[in-house]
């Protein structure tokens, strides 16, 4: 069976003191080879959230994903990141060298910042102009690229400050943004696909009870 775009699902249930991650809940627990029956609520399996997701199926969102490659294959924490921006169709609006692009594929595997809370409607019928005119400003031409300055993580913040500006709200400068936003959902995703990576090639992913560095919450 082909896996789905963003990866498969994992789930993760306790058993003999033991955190265990997995595709599948097994028959056997793989610690202590006991048959495994959940009598507890607290033990039963859970199915953990996704960090990342097709970005193409997020409306109004900022998207992140690495550069080359995918999150889950590819990605060892220091590659380049590449973001950019979701209209409502999901096509990912980004720049580069060659300027701005309007991607209907490629951002399969990302993590994405919704941007819009659910009730801005009048904002939402709006976005797809909005975006379309802010992307076909000189300002995105390729000749203005660089790679520090004047990137695609300053075409999706400008366009953002944009939007709040138009909503009559604070801006936000690039640290304020990666701090608030970025960090945590990055942080997330790195333990995520660590755990995944690990499962892949073991079966599972086996930890102590209240080892924070796997939490996923
Ligand atoms: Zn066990």
């Amino acid at each position: 069976m082909q896996p789905p775009e963003a990866g498969r699902s994992v789930v993760q249930f306790r058993h003999c003191g033991k955190e265990v991650f997995g595709f599948r809940v097994p028959d056997l627990c793989p610690v202590c080879r006991r048959p495994l029956n959940f009598g507890k609520l607290d033990e039963a399996p859970v199915s953990i959230a996704p960090p990342l997701s097709s970005g193409h199926r997020e409306r109004c969102a900022f998207l992140l994903r690495p550069t080359r490659g995918t999150f889950l294959r590819d990605y060892d924490g220091n590659a380049d990141l590449h973001v950019g921006i979701t209209n409502t169709y999901g096509i990912v609006y980004n720049y580069n060298e060659q300027g701005v692009h309007r991607d209907e594929a490629g951002w399969e595997q990302s993590i994405s910042i919704p941007l819009l809370q659910p009730n801005m409607f009048g904002l939402m019928d709006q976005w797809d102009k909005y975006l379309e005119e802010f992307s076909a400003t000189d300002a995105w031409s390729p000749n203005r690229y660089e790679e520090h300055c004047h990137n695609c993580y300053t075409f999706a913040l400008t366009f953002i400050n944009y939007i709040l500006k138009t909503e009559g709200k604070h801006q936000l400068n690039r640290d304020e943004f990666t701090e608030k936003f970025v960090v945590p959902r990055s942080r997330r995703a790195s333990k995520y696909i660590t755990l995944y990576r690990a499962i892949e090639e073991h079966g599972f992913y086996i930890t102590d009870r209240l080892n924070s560095d796997t939490n996923l919450s």
